[in-house]
């Protein structure tokens, strides 16, 4: 059989932290994953959630995008990026890029929706992120985009600002990362989707996909 030349997850700090929960470490499917969260209590998220929102799509994606955690009507639904700035990566994605939902993989950094849709504070990143490292080992996607400063921030271990950062190629673990601005920020500020277009077409030059 030959490999697969996708990318693993490097060794360090985060993959050991994997280590320290087997059952999250075995999973060998984002099914097993999902059962491995459980109906999770691992940080105080859980005590206001109506739903976990894990994620969804393909679990072959050669493109993942990270958001930084659900809000109100995605705890709703179960599901990431269903509100407005759900429907706009949707454009982005089916106008700009010829792609469905369901041949990408979209997730969050953290699973529960914060109270009043604060950020996601650092006990609960420490708690929810290890299954985010997990997903992306599963998946073994080519390309994440992360969405907004929060998500690029966690998962690049900075503070840079999110305009500073955003349409350079980083890596993540092997896998190439490109940091965009969050769908949320465009509909503030539509004058940006640009800039957005801009990162979007380097992403889909390294995919090898065609304009949609
Ligand atoms: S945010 Fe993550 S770690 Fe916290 S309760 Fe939800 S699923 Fe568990």
């Amino acid at each position: 059989m030959a490999a697969d030349p996708r990318p693993r997850l490097e060794a360090g700090p985060d993959k050991d932290r994997l280590l320290l929960e087997p059952e999250v470490n075995a999973a060998n499917s984002l099914q097993e994953l999902g059962t491995a969260l459980g109906d999770c209590q691992r940080c105080k998220l859980a005590g206001g959630r109506r739903s976990i929102v894990f994620g969804v799509g393909n679990s072959d994606a050669r493109l993942m995008f990270v958001g930084e955690a659900p809000g109100e009507e995605e705890d709703l639904q179960g599901l990431p990026f269903v509100g407005k700035a759900g429907q706009l990566l949707d454009k982005i994605l089916g106008a700009g890029m010829g792609l469905s939902r369901e041949e990408v993989y979209i997730a969050n950094v953290v699973k529960c929706r914060p109270p009043k849709n604060r950020n996601p504070q650092p006990d609960e990143i420490v708690a929810c992120e290890p299954f985010l490292l997990k997903q992306v080992e599963l998946v073994k996607p080519e390309v994440i985009v992360t969405l907004g400063a929060f998500a690029t921030q966690v998962m690049l271990r900075n503070r840079v600002a999110i305009s500073k950062q955003r349409g350079r190629w980083q890596d993540y673990h092997g896998v190439a990362l490109m940091p965009t601005f969050h769908p949320a920020y465009l509909l503030r500020s539509p004058s940006e989707k640009r800039v957005v277009w801009g990162d979007i077409k380097l992403v889909m030059a390294r995919l090898g996909l065609e304009q949609g």
